[in-house]
Protein backbone atom coordinates (compact mmCIF):
# COMPACT_ATOMS: atom_id res chain seq x y z
CA UNK A 1 0.00 0.00 0.00
CA UNK A 2 1.11 3.12 -0.78
CA UNK A 3 1.40 6.23 1.83
CA UNK A 4 -0.96 9.07 1.05
CA UNK A 5 0.82 12.12 0.81
CA UNK A 6 -0.11 14.79 3.28
CA UNK A 7 -2.30 17.52 2.39
CA UNK A 8 -0.86 20.37 2.51
CA UNK A 9 1.80 18.87 -0.39
CA UNK A 10 -1.13 19.60 -2.85
CA UNK A 11 -2.51 22.25 -1.38
CA UNK A 12 0.80 24.60 -2.01
CA UNK A 13 1.33 23.95 -5.79
CA UNK A 14 -2.51 24.77 -6.50
CA UNK A 15 -2.69 27.97 -4.13
CA UNK A 16 0.85 29.32 -5.33
CA UNK A 17 -1.07 28.89 -9.36
CA UNK A 18 -3.86 30.73 -7.66
CA UNK A 19 -1.63 33.67 -6.41
CA UNK A 20 0.24 33.81 -10.23
CA UNK A 21 -2.91 33.67 -11.87
CA UNK A 22 -4.14 36.68 -9.53
CA UNK A 23 -0.83 38.47 -10.12
CA UNK A 24 -1.10 37.87 -13.88
CA UNK A 25 -4.81 39.35 -13.66
CA UNK A 26 -3.69 42.58 -12.00
CA UNK A 27 -0.76 42.93 -14.28
CA UNK A 28 -2.89 42.75 -17.27
CA UNK A 29 -5.79 44.66 -15.55
CA UNK A 30 -3.17 47.26 -15.01
CA UNK A 31 -1.53 47.09 -18.76
CA UNK A 32 -5.30 46.97 -20.09
CA UNK A 33 -5.78 50.57 -17.98
CA UNK A 34 -2.23 51.94 -19.08
CA UNK A 35 -2.90 51.14 -22.62
CA UNK A 36 -6.59 52.34 -22.57
CA UNK A 37 -5.25 56.08 -20.47
CA UNK A 38 -2.53 56.58 -23.29
CA UNK A 39 -5.57 55.98 -26.00
CA UNK A 40 -7.61 58.39 -24.47
CA UNK A 41 -5.06 61.03 -23.88
CA UNK A 42 -4.06 60.84 -27.77
CA UNK A 43 -7.48 60.38 -28.79
CA UNK A 44 -9.58 62.66 -26.40
CA UNK A 45 -10.19 66.51 -28.05
CA UNK A 46 -10.51 69.51 -26.48
CA UNK A 47 -12.29 72.51 -28.10
CA UNK A 48 -11.23 75.65 -27.16
CA UNK A 49 -12.71 79.10 -28.27
CA UNK A 50 -10.46 81.98 -29.10
CA UNK A 51 -13.05 84.43 -30.21
CA UNK A 52 -16.42 83.53 -32.17
CA UNK A 53 -14.98 82.78 -35.67
CA UNK A 54 -12.37 80.89 -34.05
CA UNK A 55 -11.77 77.68 -32.46
CA UNK A 56 -8.78 75.24 -31.77
CA UNK A 57 -9.24 71.55 -31.30
CA UNK A 58 -6.53 70.15 -29.14
CA UNK A 59 -5.65 66.94 -29.23
CA UNK A 60 -7.25 63.62 -30.92
CA UNK A 61 -3.73 63.44 -33.11
CA UNK A 62 -2.22 67.14 -34.25
CA UNK A 63 -4.14 70.27 -32.80
CA UNK A 64 -6.85 71.64 -35.40
CA UNK A 65 -7.52 75.55 -36.00
CA UNK A 66 -10.53 75.76 -37.61
CA UNK A 67 -11.60 79.52 -38.64
CA UNK A 68 -15.49 80.06 -40.00
CA UNK A 69 -16.16 82.22 -43.05
CA UNK A 70 -19.68 83.33 -44.75
CA UNK A 71 -18.71 80.39 -47.48
CA UNK A 72 -17.18 78.23 -45.49
CA UNK A 73 -14.86 77.06 -42.71
CA UNK A 74 -10.99 76.57 -43.20
CA UNK A 75 -9.55 73.49 -41.20
CA UNK A 76 -5.69 73.39 -40.32
CA UNK A 77 -4.81 69.93 -39.84
CA UNK A 78 -7.10 66.89 -39.75
CA UNK A 79 -6.12 64.49 -37.26
CA UNK A 80 -6.29 60.72 -36.70
CA UNK A 81 -8.63 59.34 -38.58
CA UNK A 82 -11.15 57.92 -35.96
CA UNK A 83 -10.78 61.38 -33.78
CA UNK A 84 -11.81 63.20 -36.96
CA UNK A 85 -15.10 62.38 -36.97
CA UNK A 86 -15.62 64.70 -33.85
CA UNK A 87 -13.84 67.51 -35.35
CA UNK A 88 -16.18 66.71 -38.87
CA UNK A 89 -19.23 67.13 -35.61
CA UNK A 90 -17.53 70.48 -34.30
CA UNK A 91 -16.92 71.92 -37.09
CA UNK A 92 -20.47 71.65 -38.40
CA UNK A 93 -21.52 72.62 -34.66
CA UNK A 94 -19.59 75.89 -34.71
CA UNK A 95 -19.82 76.73 -38.10
CA UNK A 96 -23.09 75.71 -38.99
CA UNK A 97 -21.27 75.52 -43.02
CA UNK A 98 -18.88 72.48 -44.98
CA UNK A 99 -15.58 72.55 -44.62
CA UNK A 100 -14.20 75.14 -47.74
CA UNK A 101 -10.60 74.43 -47.19
CA UNK A 102 -8.47 72.23 -45.33
CA UNK A 103 -4.25 73.01 -45.02
CA UNK A 104 -2.16 69.97 -44.23
CA UNK A 105 0.90 71.34 -42.32
CA UNK A 106 2.71 67.80 -43.20
CA UNK A 107 2.04 64.06 -43.80
CA UNK A 108 1.88 62.51 -41.00
CA UNK A 109 -1.24 60.52 -40.40
CA UNK A 110 -2.32 62.35 -37.05
CA UNK A 111 -2.52 65.85 -39.31
CA UNK A 112 -4.57 64.24 -42.45
CA UNK A 113 -5.98 61.57 -41.20
CA UNK A 114 -9.46 62.79 -41.33
CA UNK A 115 -8.86 64.63 -44.87
CA UNK A 116 -11.15 62.33 -46.31
CA UNK A 117 -14.37 63.81 -44.17
CA UNK A 118 -14.37 66.97 -45.75
CA UNK A 119 -15.20 65.95 -49.49
CA UNK A 120 -15.56 68.95 -51.95
CA UNK A 121 -12.86 71.10 -49.82
CA UNK A 122 -9.45 72.40 -51.65
CA UNK A 123 -6.83 70.84 -49.89
CA UNK A 124 -3.36 72.73 -49.39
CA UNK A 125 -0.11 71.31 -48.62
CA UNK A 126 3.49 71.60 -49.19
CA UNK A 127 4.44 69.71 -52.79
CA UNK A 128 6.87 67.18 -50.76
CA UNK A 129 3.58 66.34 -48.54
CA UNK A 130 1.80 65.45 -51.43
CA UNK A 131 4.84 63.22 -52.23
CA UNK A 132 4.66 61.78 -49.07
CA UNK A 133 1.23 61.33 -49.03
CA UNK A 134 1.57 59.42 -51.50
CA UNK A 135 4.05 57.01 -50.89
CA UNK A 136 4.01 56.87 -47.05
CA UNK A 137 0.19 56.77 -46.32
CA UNK A 138 -1.75 54.04 -47.33
CA UNK A 139 -4.73 56.01 -46.55
CA UNK A 140 -3.87 58.29 -49.68
CA UNK A 141 -2.87 55.64 -51.83
CA UNK A 142 -5.25 54.80 -55.60
CA UNK A 143 -8.34 53.29 -54.44
CA UNK A 144 -8.08 54.52 -50.84
CA UNK A 145 -10.69 56.39 -48.87
CA UNK A 146 -7.87 60.02 -49.11
CA UNK A 147 -7.22 59.18 -53.06
CA UNK A 148 -8.81 62.27 -54.11
CA UNK A 149 -8.05 64.62 -50.49
CA UNK A 150 -4.79 65.03 -51.58
CA UNK A 151 -3.43 68.75 -51.76
CA UNK A 152 -3.97 70.39 -54.92
CA UNK A 153 -3.29 73.67 -54.15
CA UNK A 154 0.61 73.46 -53.46
CA UNK A 155 2.36 76.18 -51.30
CA UNK A 156 6.16 75.86 -52.41
CA UNK A 157 7.53 79.18 -50.77
CA UNK A 158 4.63 81.12 -49.65
CA UNK A 159 0.84 81.83 -50.28
CA UNK A 160 -1.67 84.82 -48.55
CA UNK A 161 -5.09 85.55 -49.36
CA UNK A 162 -8.29 86.64 -47.49
CA UNK A 163 -10.63 84.40 -45.39
CA UNK A 164 -13.59 85.15 -43.60
CA UNK A 165 -12.54 88.30 -41.16
CA UNK A 166 -8.91 87.22 -41.85
CA UNK A 167 -5.90 87.46 -43.64
CA UNK A 168 -4.55 83.97 -44.17
CA UNK A 169 -0.31 83.55 -44.58
CA UNK A 170 0.77 80.11 -45.53
CA UNK A 171 4.60 79.74 -45.37
CA UNK A 172 6.74 77.11 -46.15
CA UNK A 173 10.29 78.51 -44.30
CA UNK A 174 12.80 75.51 -44.82
CA UNK A 175 13.50 71.67 -43.61
CA UNK A 176 12.71 71.08 -39.99
CA UNK A 177 10.36 68.19 -39.03
CA UNK A 178 9.79 66.41 -42.45
CA UNK A 179 10.61 68.77 -45.60
CA UNK A 180 7.65 69.43 -46.27
CA UNK A 181 6.23 71.34 -43.31
CA UNK A 182 4.14 74.86 -44.03
CA UNK A 183 3.55 77.32 -41.09
CA UNK A 184 0.17 79.36 -40.85
CA UNK A 185 -0.32 82.68 -39.73
CA UNK A 186 -3.83 84.62 -39.40
CA UNK A 187 -2.53 88.27 -39.56
CA UNK A 188 -5.48 89.66 -37.87
CA UNK A 189 -5.26 87.60 -34.73
CA UNK A 190 -1.33 86.87 -34.98
CA UNK A 191 -2.01 83.42 -33.78
CA UNK A 192 0.04 80.96 -35.73
CA UNK A 193 -0.35 77.24 -36.45
CA UNK A 194 3.18 75.43 -36.29
CA UNK A 195 2.78 71.83 -37.31
CA UNK A 196 5.27 69.47 -35.96
CA UNK A 197 7.89 72.32 -36.29
CA UNK A 198 7.20 73.03 -32.57
CA UNK A 199 5.52 70.33 -29.84
CA UNK A 200 4.93 72.66 -26.84
CA UNK A 201 5.87 71.01 -23.77
CA UNK A 202 7.70 67.89 -25.56
CA UNK A 203 10.97 66.35 -26.89
CA UNK A 204 10.85 67.24 -30.48
CA UNK A 205 9.31 64.62 -33.02
CA UNK A 206 12.20 64.26 -35.90
CA UNK A 207 10.96 62.47 -39.38
CA UNK A 208 14.37 61.59 -40.98
CA UNK A 209 13.12 59.00 -43.70
CA UNK A 210 10.58 62.63 -44.96
CA UNK A 211 13.80 64.74 -45.04
CA UNK A 212 13.69 66.14 -41.31
CA UNK A 213 16.83 67.15 -39.83
CA UNK A 214 18.23 69.08 -36.75
CA UNK A 215 21.08 70.76 -38.19
CA UNK A 216 17.90 72.84 -40.65
CA UNK A 217 15.39 72.90 -37.34
CA UNK A 218 17.05 75.45 -35.43
CA UNK A 219 17.43 77.81 -38.77
CA UNK A 220 14.32 77.35 -39.78
CA UNK A 221 12.55 78.05 -35.93
CA UNK A 222 14.30 81.24 -36.22
CA UNK A 223 12.28 82.37 -39.13
CA UNK A 224 9.21 80.93 -37.16
CA UNK A 225 9.82 82.98 -34.09
CA UNK A 226 10.43 85.86 -36.87
CA UNK A 227 7.21 85.93 -37.72
CA UNK A 228 6.31 87.83 -34.69
CA UNK A 229 2.91 85.82 -33.67
CA UNK A 230 1.52 86.65 -30.29
CA UNK A 231 -0.51 83.19 -29.51
CA UNK A 232 0.50 79.78 -31.04
CA UNK A 233 -0.80 76.77 -31.98
CA UNK A 234 1.81 73.83 -31.73
CA UNK A 235 1.47 70.71 -33.55
CA UNK A 236 0.94 69.04 -30.09
CA UNK A 237 0.89 70.18 -26.23
CA UNK A 238 -1.14 73.60 -25.28
CA UNK A 239 -1.49 76.80 -27.01
CA UNK A 240 1.88 78.42 -26.41
CA UNK A 241 3.51 81.81 -25.99
CA UNK A 242 6.39 83.56 -27.90
CA UNK A 243 8.17 82.16 -24.95
CA UNK A 244 7.25 78.60 -25.57
CA UNK A 245 8.38 78.86 -28.68
CA UNK A 246 12.04 80.52 -28.13
CA UNK A 247 12.66 78.17 -25.03
CA UNK A 248 12.00 74.83 -27.97
CA UNK A 249 14.14 76.62 -30.01
CA UNK A 250 17.06 76.81 -27.59
CA UNK A 251 16.65 73.37 -26.68
CA UNK A 252 16.78 72.33 -30.42
CA UNK A 253 19.97 74.91 -30.43
CA UNK A 254 21.74 72.98 -27.47
CA UNK A 255 21.09 69.47 -28.99
CA UNK A 256 22.53 69.74 -32.10
CA UNK A 257 25.76 71.77 -30.80
CA UNK A 258 26.37 69.69 -28.30
CA UNK A 259 26.15 65.96 -30.34
CA UNK A 260 27.92 68.02 -32.90
CA UNK A 261 30.99 68.41 -30.94
CA UNK A 262 30.85 65.31 -29.41
CA UNK A 263 30.82 63.61 -32.69
CA UNK A 264 33.76 65.97 -34.08
CA UNK A 265 35.85 64.82 -30.70
CA UNK A 266 34.84 61.05 -31.72
CA UNK A 267 32.96 60.40 -28.51
CA UNK A 268 30.73 57.56 -28.70
CA UNK A 269 26.98 57.45 -28.64
CA UNK A 270 26.78 56.57 -25.10
CA UNK A 271 29.63 59.44 -23.66
CA UNK A 272 27.27 62.21 -26.04
CA UNK A 273 24.25 60.92 -24.33
CA UNK A 274 25.67 60.66 -21.06
CA UNK A 275 27.39 64.23 -21.31
CA UNK A 276 23.88 66.07 -21.99
CA UNK A 277 21.52 67.71 -19.97
CA UNK A 278 18.52 68.94 -20.48
CA UNK A 279 16.52 68.88 -17.35
CA UNK A 280 15.58 72.77 -16.87
CA UNK A 281 13.54 71.99 -20.47
CA UNK A 282 11.19 70.14 -18.63
CA UNK A 283 10.13 68.20 -21.90
CA UNK A 284 8.13 65.01 -21.87
CA UNK A 285 8.04 62.15 -24.38
CA UNK A 286 5.20 62.20 -26.64
CA UNK A 287 4.34 58.42 -26.31
CA UNK A 288 7.20 56.34 -27.61
CA UNK A 289 7.79 58.93 -30.56
CA UNK A 290 10.10 61.19 -29.04
CA UNK A 291 12.28 61.25 -25.78
CA UNK A 292 15.44 63.18 -24.99
CA UNK A 293 17.48 60.05 -25.69
CA UNK A 294 15.60 59.55 -29.44
CA UNK A 295 16.48 63.15 -29.60
CA UNK A 296 20.02 62.11 -28.99
CA UNK A 297 20.41 59.54 -30.87
CA UNK A 298 18.92 60.49 -33.90
CA UNK A 299 20.93 63.29 -34.03
CA UNK A 300 23.74 61.68 -33.43
CA UNK A 301 23.15 59.82 -37.11
CA UNK A 302 22.72 62.83 -38.76
CA UNK A 303 25.77 64.43 -37.08
CA UNK A 304 27.72 61.46 -38.32
CA UNK A 305 26.72 61.49 -41.56
CA UNK A 306 26.89 65.09 -42.18
CA UNK A 307 30.42 65.10 -40.67
CA UNK A 308 31.19 62.27 -43.24
CA UNK A 309 29.64 63.88 -46.25
CA UNK A 310 31.92 67.47 -45.39
CA UNK A 311 35.00 68.04 -47.55
CA UNK A 312 38.31 66.76 -46.03
ZN1 LIG B 1 4.41 65.07 -37.49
Amino acid sequence: MSPTPPPAATGRPRSRLLRALKIGGIVLLLLALGAGFLAWRMLRVETVRIDEHLHVLLGGGGNTLLLDSPEGALVVDTKFSFPASHLQKEAQRLTGKPVKMVIDTHYHFDHTGGNPLFPGAEFVGAPRTREHLIAKEALFRPGAAGEKMLPTTLVSDGKQWNFGDDYVDVRYLGVGHTDGDLVVFLHKRSILHTGDLFVNGFYPVMDPEAGGSYRALGPTLDKVIAIGAQQIIPGHGPIAAPEDLKRFREYVGLLWDHVLSGVRSGKSRDEVAAGFDAARFHLEPIYGFSSVRKNLDAAFDEATAWLAAQPK
